[in-house]
């Protein structure tokens, strides 16, 4: 699952600056000072791409196929951050497939799936 998100990323490296938004603030540590306390897990790999963890401190980082630090937080940020691209990445696909089948309600005028009724405000739509 780790695995199929970081396979996300490295196939759409763009979404590395949304991940960043989701984690929100990441803690400004300057890991190099750290120098050999910093012992590193590899959670999951794919085209390069890496996620790790850290040992000692429980934090995660991203690191692209360079080696180069993309993102990073708590282990919790970062769970929940590469959580919720998954999903909007998933539903971003889904809503396009159907995007043809949408249409904008009359009433509250947002676009919603074809149907009797507006899946927004429950109008009536025909
Ligand atoms: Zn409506």
């Amino acid at each position: 699952m780790l695995q199929s998100k970081i396979a996300m990323i490295s196939s759409n490296p763009k979404l590395v600056g949304k991940l960043c938004d989701l984690i929100g603030s990441m803690p400004n540590i300057d890991f190099s000072t750290m120098g050999g306390l910093f012992f590193w897990d590899t959670l999951a790999e794919s085209g390069g791409w890496k996620l790790q963890k850290n040992k000692f401190t429980d934090h995660c980082r991203l690191l692209d196929p360079n080696n180069i630090r993309r993102a990073w937080g708590s282990e919790r940020a970062m769970m929940s951050a590469l959580e919720k691209l998954h999903s909007t990445t998933a539903s971003n696909s889904q809503t396009s497939k159907s995007d043809s089948r949408k249409v904008y309600c009359p009433e509250c005028g947002e676009r919603v799936p074809e149907g009797k009724f507006c899946k927004e405000c429950g109008s009536r739509m025909e």
